[in-house]
């Protein structure tokens, strides 16, 4: 309750943004990081330089190269945790390819990113109010590449599905044949996200190029049952590692590679439409225009919460994109 009650006081969407680190390779190849600039006693405004134009954006929150993973995640905790209270959550990693979304994200064995640590404090919480509520955990994974959903869990990982109105006339979603696996506990969770990613791994030849241009979906869905009045909760969490959104096409992309890119960029055009249309309370809401936003519905509509952490890269080389990013950021804040 006092977690649902903190993130409504913040709002429903937050739009954070995280400086990746100028790593050694970089400082090597001699480059600087002139292109992006903080204020010093602000923590939510960034600006940006290109091509002898500065901005300068206000975000929700900006984290410095220095911020680590444990930083971010106890922004997002409450809203992780609001889960088991009901909520619907979407956290969005967004960025150009190498900007830091999947270490955000997933993170590396030794420094766990988002996904994991959000698993872990949900189970804590659930031990925590073991003895008023029981709940239930269910897991799915899918790529969504070329707008074609796969599901990572399934038998059939080259299966193609669809999503479709669930004919109980609720108005709920469904995906017919999408496998949603009941997990008992935090090792279960890892084995099944290992298994998603070898299944991954089996249909594409080149796994970082396919993550580059796919979005990775990672949805916990948790029931929980009021030990003494019986009352039912039901929560989702959907954790997203966004395709890379650099644009592909001013490269000179043809044929299969330029209908990619396409789809690429009309499905994170539609991500932050949806998610403009959301914040200006507009009554049509433009979620059929893509499959992620499509599939996602029920998690971005009214009264859920969404998290958009935008990654950013300070090198000079990748000023343009940085710049395309933030005004993405901007537009969605
Ligand atoms: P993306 O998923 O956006 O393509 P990655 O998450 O794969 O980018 O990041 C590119 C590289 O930079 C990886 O080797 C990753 O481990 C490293 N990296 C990204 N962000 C950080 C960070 N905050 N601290 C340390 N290493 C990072
Ligand atoms: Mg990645």
């Amino acid at each position: 309750k006092y977690h649902a009650q903190l993130v409504e006081l913040k709002g429903n969407i937050r739009v954070l943004c995280r400086l990746k680190p100028v790593m050694e390779v970089d400082q090597r190849e001699g480059e600087v990081s002139p292109a992006v600039s903080t204020e010093p006693g602000s923590d939510s405004s960034i600006t940006a330089r290109y091509k002898g134009k500065e901005r300068t954006f206000e975000l929700d929150k900006v984290f410095l190269p220095e911020a680590t993973q444990e930083e971010v995640f106890l922004e997002i905790e409450p809203l992780v945790l609001s889960c088991l209270d009901g909520y619907n959550v979407c956290i969005f990693a967004y960025g150009q390819t190498g900007s830091g979304k999947t270490y955000t994200m997933e993170g590396v064995p030794e420094d766990p990113g988002i996904n994991q640590r959000a698993l872990q404090a949900l189970y804590r919480e659930m031990e925590a109010r073991a003895g008023l509520w029981k709940y239930s955990v269910t897991l799915s994974v899918v790529e969504i590449y070329n707008e074609v959903i796969r599901d990572l869990l399934g038998k059939e990982p080259q299966e193609k599905l669809d999503i479709k109105l669930n004919p109980d006339g609720s108005g709920q979603l469904h995906v017919p044949g999408l496998t949603s696996v009941e997990v008992q506990g935090l090792r279960e969770i890892r084995k099944m996200l290992s298994l998603g990613k070898r299944n991954r791994a089996t249909y594409c030849t080149n796994m970082n190029e396919r993550s580059s241009r796919s979005h990775a979906l990672l949805t916990v869905t948790i029931t929980g049952t009021n030990c003494s009045t019986g009352t039912k909760t039901s929560g989702k969490l959907n954790l997203v590692d966004l395709a890379g959104s650099e644009r592909v096409w001013k490269s000179g992309a043809q044929g299969e590679r330029l209908k990619e890119a396409q789809n690429i960029n009309k499905s994170l055009l539609a991500l932050g439409e949806v998610i403009q249309a959301l914040r200006a309370k507009q009554g049509h809401v433009p979620f059929r225009n893509s499959k992620l936003t499509y599939l996602l519905q029920d998690s971005l509509g009214k009264g859920n919460k969404t998290v958009m952490m935008v990654q950013i890269s300070l090198l000079e080389k990748n000023a343009g994109e940085t710049m395309c990013s933030l005004k993405f950021a901007q537009r969605v804040c």
